[in-house]
């Protein structure tokens, strides 16, 4: 591929908003600035591109939005892109800005529309994997999925002081559809009595079992952290099972939804976006089109997209057995 000279990049939030995605934007125009690059906020993701709701950025426009969660470009999904007369509308818009290049930021549907649009129109893109979920390969945790697993872990603290004060079960159910990677996180780092991920059908026998030999051990509290539309159910399903084997236990459940969403992002996330932001305009001017820009052991490394979205990321194996361990 030859490397194209690039002057004015168009920067976008597509599908859920995550915690860090402001912080992303910012990294990527202060780097557009820094190399004296013209920088576009595409608002309302591929929806904005297709209305053409398109705006050159200032500094002013990325002050303060480090620190917020959100977007302040807000994001979008489409239906509109995912047609071909969609998609040349988009680029006619791009075209009548002069937009050369794009950073779209998202889970791995927004990825997949720009390596679309790449093949189609040729315009170079790198994406940035802005998602709470952490379901994309190519980068040890997504932008986002860091301040969701605390902001998780920090509700299911508050539930657990009910639970203790009136020996109550609680299920919480944590986002996740297709991905445990909330669900074992937050259940490792809130001592769960079991985390039902979506990867995994647990019988409820099994799960009946546990809690049961639990109450033998004498805990005073049970958690049990279920990942949304897993296959062993939703958390009011599997509560509503376990009910019949276990009547004398006071169920509630808690379905944490949202807020998992919101909120400032962690250091973690802040560090991880502004690397990101950054490699996404280095990674441009250097001819790496196509690639979604991922940190894998501290270091950025670029990962063709289609590798990114397709290769199925696993919850750790080990996370497993360590959480069976503590829960035991
Ligand atoms: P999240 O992980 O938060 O769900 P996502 O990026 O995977 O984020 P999607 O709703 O799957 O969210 O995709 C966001 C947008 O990307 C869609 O609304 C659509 O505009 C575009 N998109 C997704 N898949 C395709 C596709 N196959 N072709 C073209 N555009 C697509």
């Amino acid at each position: 591929m030859e490397l194209k000279t690039i002057k004015k990049i168009g920067v976008l939030t597509s599908g859920g908003d995550a915690p860090g995605m402001n912080a992303a934007i910012r990294a990527a125009v202060r780097a557009g600035f820094y190399y004296n690059l013209e920088m576009y906020g595409i608002y309302r993701g591929y929806e904005g591109m297709i209305q053409n709701d398109i705006k050159k950025l200032d500094s002013k426009n990325i002050t303060h939005v480090l620190e917020r969660g959100g977007t302040f470009l807000k994001s979008a999904r489409s239906e509109e892109f995912r047609t071909p007369e969609g998609r040349k509308k988009a680029y006619k818009n791009l075209k009548t800005h002069g937009i050369d290049a794009l950073i779209v930021i998202g889970g791995d549907g927004s990825l997949t529309g720009a390596h679309l649009f790449f093949q189609e129109y040729g315009i170079p893109a790198v994406g940035l994997p802005g998602t709470i979920d952490n379901d994309l390969s190519g980068t040890d945790s997504t932008i986002g999925f860091d301040t969701a697993c605390n902001t998780a872990i920090e509700a299911i603290d508050k539930i657990r002081d009910t639970a203790t004060s009136h020996d109550r079960l609680f299920f919480v159910e944590v986002m996740g559809r297709d991905a445990g990677f909330i669900a074992i996180n937050a259940g490792i780092g809130s001592a769960a009595a079991a985390i039902l991920i979506p990867e995994n059908k647990t019988p409820i026998e099994t799960l009946v079992e546990k809690l049961k030999s639990r109450t033998k051990a004498m805990k005073t509290s049970n958690i049990v952290i279920v990942a949304e539309g897993g296959k062993s159910g939703s958390a009011q399903e599997i509560a509503d099972k376990v009910k019949k084997f276990l009547p004398y236990y006071d169920i509630k459940v808690t379905i944490l939804g949202h807020l998992q969403r919101g909120g400032a992002p962690t250091s973690f996330d802040r560090l991880l976006a502004s690397k990101l932001g950054v490699a996404a305009v280095e990674g441009l001017m250097q001819g790496k089109y196509d690639v979604m820009a991922g940190l894998i052991n501290h270091k950025v490394v670029f990962t063709p997209i289609v590798k990114a979205i397709v290769d199925d990321k696993k919850v750790d194996e080990d996370d497993l057995r360590v959480a069976n361990i503590l829960s035991t």
